[in-house]
């Protein structure tokens, strides 16, 4: 075996490790419509309190960068509008001026590990 056929096949092998990885995780998950307490993500330096949210309301709000689940009652009206609330939860939506930074630290962004 050459070379260049080794580094082929150790990729290869690598990737795979790596997929495998990632769907035994997937299989982990919870189904769609099962509660998990999440920590709510508002703007208050002392708040720890947990968020309950389905993780299909998990995700609904994760797909867009600029939004955050937060306990109902700590949304921050001046940097944030409320877009979705119900008893568990409120899904908020950051005001333009501070959404380049909500971007740019999102683990979902493209590039980011
Ligand atoms: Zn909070």
């Amino acid at each position: 075996m050459d070379a260049r056929a080794k580094r082929i096949a150790e990729n290869e092998s690598r990737f795979r490790d790596i997929n495998e990885r990632l769907r035994g995780d997937l299989s982990a998950l919870p189904p769609a419509d099962e509660q998990v307490a999440f920590v709510c993500e508002c703007g208050l330096l002392d708040c720890a309190q947990p968020v309950v949210l389905t993780l299909a309301e998990y995700e609904a709000a994760r797909a867009d960068s600029v939004e955050f689940v937060v306990v109902p009652g700590h949304e921050l009206p001046d940097y944030e509008d409320v877009i979705a609330a119900n008893d568990r939860y409120a899904r908020v939506r950051k005001h333009p001026d501070s959404a380049p930074i909500a971007r740019a630290t999102d683990p979902r962004r493209p590039g980011a590990s």
